[in-house]
């Protein structure tokens, strides 16, 4: 391919697929670049911010800052190395590449299977993406996370985790993959509905496999008990959660890192939440209570299903246009492929990179729920009597994580509100709330 037809906007076969790949890819990377100049710029603020004034000392303050600038420039150095990456990859035909030698090695075996070879070539891609990516996940954990205290990792934990994920994308990727390109080859106009309702089994089931036969795999899982269980309980029975053994964790994350979380989990009957032992183990009894609180929120205003409802638009939305899209011949040649014949796979692939910037719009609508969600449930542990943000505070001080963001680069990255933004709505909440009592 020539230099000028690869930047060429025009094309005399119509639609030219090929480069407005190439033009959305350009635009998200310099518009995430331009967010992330505007954040360098709050790494520049060296006096405390008014809200956190008496509640953090300047070194832990300076440290905040140097952590979060740290993590941005790990970011924006991978995602300009990974932008080039797909920009060559384009360029020279490497995805036909594979394509084509996938086929010879399966006809060496004297297989022509399209099932076969797409297998082939999702073995290749998952193995040369995991490899490819140990570096900088290396430097991530062993350099950037240790000089700020939060490797806890042993290298040999480190190789069992690339391994076992490794082979979990194989064990489940490559059944699911045959599947959908045997529905899509069977289904046709109407693939869209078949492939969405398999997709649908398939997330039901992993709301079991996932807790009970994935996560075991990394990490132990154990029923919170003693005091803390006991007070845990006694607020659960408050706001009708079904407490036990199988729905409440404390998760051995201590042997990783030394971040703190909580999260709810589930759908349905199979719900669970899961606590981090670092927190369990920072945290007073009253914070976690709090911390509980929120999580009950979530639990009570069913947000994951609501967020699971939200999901299946887009995934709809996917399959409907990419079932119109599926046999257009011009959209496999212009990136150096033969034809859509036998190709559903890299018509997927194909059709993955044209629709991304839907995805992105997605993931930001996305990302507005989920901060509404975070804001109703504090306000839930307003409601259960939890008044104050001490533990917010405490969560965010010992992370080192970022006090002061650009609001533009907010909008565009977070699914939670800001530390900020979280505290002046439960002040609110909690006026009230005392206006109520
Ligand atoms: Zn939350």
């Amino acid at each position: 391919m020539k230099l000028e037809e690869f930047l060429s906007l025009s094309n005399e076969k119509g639609l030219n697929y090929f480069n407005f790949v190439l033009f959305s890819l350009s635009v998200e990377y310099f518009y995430s670049m331009y967010l992330n100049y505007r954040q360098f710029k709050k790494y520049r603020i060296t006096t405390i911010p008014d809200y956190v004034k008496d509640k953090i000392t300047h070194e832990e303050f300076i440290k905040s800052q140097k952590y979060s600038k740290a993590k941005l420039t790990y970011t924006t150095i991978t995602n300009t190395i990974g932008t080039l990456v797909s920009f060559l990859c384009l360029y020279y035909p490497v995805y036909p590449y594979f394509w084509d030698l996938s086929l010879r090695i399966i006809e060496h075996y004297g297989y022509s299977n399209e099932i076969l070879r797409s297998i082939v070539l999702f073995v290749f891609a998952i193995l040369i993406s995991s490899v490819t990516e140990i570096p900088e996940s290396y430097y991530f954990q062993f350099v950037l996370e240790e000089k700020f205290g939060f490797n806890r990792m042993t290298i040999g934990l480190f190789i069992k985790d690339k391994i076992i994920s490794t082979l979990l994308v194989f064990v489940f990727g490559i059944p699911i993959l045959s599947l959908i390109i045997y529905i899509i080859n069977w289904a046709g106009p109407q693939l869209w509905l078949y492939c969405w309702g398999v997709l649908v089994c398939i997330t039901l089931a992993s709301i079991t496999i996932i807790p009970n036969y994935i996560q075991p795999l990394f990490n132990k899982y154990t029923p919170v008990d003693g005091e803390l269980g006991e007070a845990i309980y006694k607020l659960s029975e408050r706001v009708g959660f079904p407490a036990s053994k199988e729905t409440i964790f404390v998760v051995d994350n201590s042997k990783r890192d030394g971040h703190m979380n909580a999260y709810f989990y589930g759908l349905f009957g199979k719900k669970r939440i899961v606590l981090y032992d670092t927190l369990v183990k920072e945290l007073k009894r009253e914070e976690i209570l709090a911390v509980m609180g929120h999580e009950f929120g979530h639990y009570k205003m069913s947000h994951s299903l609501k967020q699971m409802v939200v999901l299946q638009f887009y995934l709809v939305g996917f399959l409907y246009i990419f079932s119109l899209f599926i046999n257009d011949n011009s959209l496999y040649q212009q990136f150096g492929f033969e034809s859509s014949k036998n190709s559903v796979f890299i018509g997927l692939v194909l059709f993955s990179l044209i629709y991304s910037p839907v995805g992105r719009i997605f993931t930001l609508i996305l990302n507005i729920f989920s901060r509404r969600y975070e804001y109703q449930a504090d306000n839930y542990a307003v409601q259960l009597g939890f008044l104050d943000c001490e533990h917010l505070y405490k969560l965010h001080f010992k992370e080192n994580s970022c006090l002061i963001y650009d609001e533009y680069f907010s909008a565009y990255h977070h699914s939670h509100p800001t530390l900020i933004e979280r505290v002046k709505n439960i002040e609110k909440q909690v006026s009230l709330y005392k206006k109520k009592e």
